[in-house]
């Protein structure tokens, strides 16, 4: 990688003193600075204001205790985390995520990149993260809302419609967020639609929020391959993860006239050359709450594959949509020998900055999570716009708006990448872009 910008190198410094042991944060931290040369020789303000420094502090991080209660009687005791980093665009904005892994280091490295993907939607929204060391995996419907409700007695302090709205992410999908919205309600006596996203549709929620993240993946690298004069049509498409993200990311490419060749969980790859069966998969993941070796049950001629990586499967699009760090060096070299032409994250951070390299020196197009799956957070503030008015739009309405919003962080990106000297590189358009207009409002707001 080239060497930082000497005044950008100094402050990443600080900020691995400052914060020692959270690796994620250090590399989300230095993905952007490895951008921002240009734009600090260009504007020096920001070097003097410290409005990087000021970036890279959260204006407050929330650690508590979360004790609750399991099926045999036992007391449980987890970690919840909620770090609210930036309010200068809007109230704290970002999701909740319930992982064995979860610690502060990922969600400050979560709450980060939020900020700046939150500036591209060009919505008015901040950003945050939080969750919990809890692991909803093979817990009971009773379990879950025990643990949801112990969570929001000590989270509730903390949000509000005008204060910081959280959402899903790992491990949190409608079941969490009703649970979560349930006890916020009985401890406040207030029926605040606003305060949480991801709703379910009869109480608050937005149609295509569900899907919102994986449809604007797609749409963002349908933009891509538009720009390159191609499109989706006929592509063999492999898709990482099989949760939320991952399920829609497919649905997208499908109706696109791709064809989804494989996916995975935590315990392997599924490669189903006839094309990846939609209504199985949900069925499996999204109803029975099962892994994919359920799949494989179901669908003859579809094989799961427990070693290995998922990248060595052939293919023209690779989305990963699992968690980050998934697709290493190995996997980009493996990417870019097999032809694949384009390399956008439905996960945050899910690529290595060496991979990240190596697509980049191939020429491969290559999206950056922050820019490519802001169609989610996007779709929560179109929520937060219909709690406010008491309004709720329909589908079709919902989906323009989610694609013209894709549409419109493409654009970003794609002028920001030139204007800095990198034309059609994606990481540097939505680095730059997005701090720009940070570092602005940073700066006119004072120092706060
Ligand atoms: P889900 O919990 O719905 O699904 C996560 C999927 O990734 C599951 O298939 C899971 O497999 C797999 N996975 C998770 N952790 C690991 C791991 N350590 N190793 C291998 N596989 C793993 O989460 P989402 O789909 O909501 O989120 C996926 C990614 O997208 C995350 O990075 C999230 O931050 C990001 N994202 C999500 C948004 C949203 O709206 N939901 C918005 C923007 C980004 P298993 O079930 O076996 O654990």
């Amino acid at each position: 990688m080239a060497a930082l910008d000497p005044h950008l190198q100094e402050i990443y410094e600080v900020v691995l003193r400052r914060n020692p042991g959270e690796a994620e944060f250090h590399q989300a931290v230095l993905e952007v600075f490895e951008s921002l040369g240009p734009v600090v020789r260009k504007r020096p303000e920001y070097v003097e204001s410290r409005a990087l420094e000021r970036m890279c502090e959260p204006e407050r991080q929330v650690i508590f205790r979360v004790p609750w209660i399991d099926d045999s009687g036992r007391i449980e005791i987890n970690r919840g985390f909620r770090v609210e980093f930036s309010s200068v665009l809007g109230p704290f904005k970002g999701g909740l995520r319930f992982h064995p892994s979860v610690n502060l280091g990922i969600v400050k490295f979560l709450g980060f990149e939020q900020i700046f993907k939150n500036a591209l939607t060009g919505m008015p929204i901040g950003g945050g993260k939080g969750g919990s060391d809890f692991d909803p995996k093979g817990r009971s419907n009773r379990e879950v809302m025990a643990f949801c409700q112990s969570f929001m007695t000590e989270l509730y302090r903390h949000i509000g419609e005008y204060t910081d709205v959280p959402a899903g992410d790992i491990g949190v999908g409608g079941r969490e967020i009703g649970y979560l919205f349930g006890q916020y309600k009985r401890i406040t006596n207030l029926y605040e639609s606003g305060v949480l996203t991801g709703k379910g549709l009869g109480w608050g929620g937005s149609r295509v929020r569900k899907e919102a993240t994986g449809y604007g993946l797609v749409f963002f690298a349908q933009e891509m391959l538009r720009a390159r004069g191609d499109s989706f049509d006929g592509k063999r498409v492999v898709v990482s993860g099989s949760g939320n993200v991952a399920i829609y990311a497919v649905e997208m490419a499908l109706q696109l006239g791709a064809t989804v060749v494989a996916c995975s969980d935590s315990s392997g790859y599924v490669v189903d050359e006839g094309g990846i069966d939609l209504e199985l998969l949900k069925q499996v993941k999204e109803v029975d709450r099962g892994r994919l070796a359920d799949y494989v049950v179901g669908r003859p001629g579809a094989t799961l594959v427990t070693e290995g990586s998922i990248w060595d499967v052939v293919c023209d699009v690779a989305l990963p949509c699992a968690t980050q760090n998934e697709l290493d060096e190995d996997a980009a070299i493996s990417l870019v020998k097999h032809g694949a032409s384009v390399v956008a994250e439905g996960a945050n951070m899910p690529t290595t900055r060496a991979a990240t390299r190596v697509l980049l020196d191939a020429d491969v197009l290559f999206a950056p999570g922050k820019a490519a799956n802001a169609g989610g957070v996007a779709t929560s503030a179109l929520e937060m716009q219909q709690n406010a008015s008491r309004d709720s739009w329909t589908h079709e309405y919902t989906q323009d708006r989610l694609e013209g919003i894709m549409r419109g962080i493409h654009e970003r990106c794609a002028s920001s990448a030139d204007e800095f000297g990198a034309p059609g590189n994606y990481v540097v358009g939505a680095n730059t872009s997005s701090f720009v207009q940070l570092a602005d409002a940073v700066l006119a707001l004072g120092v706060i």
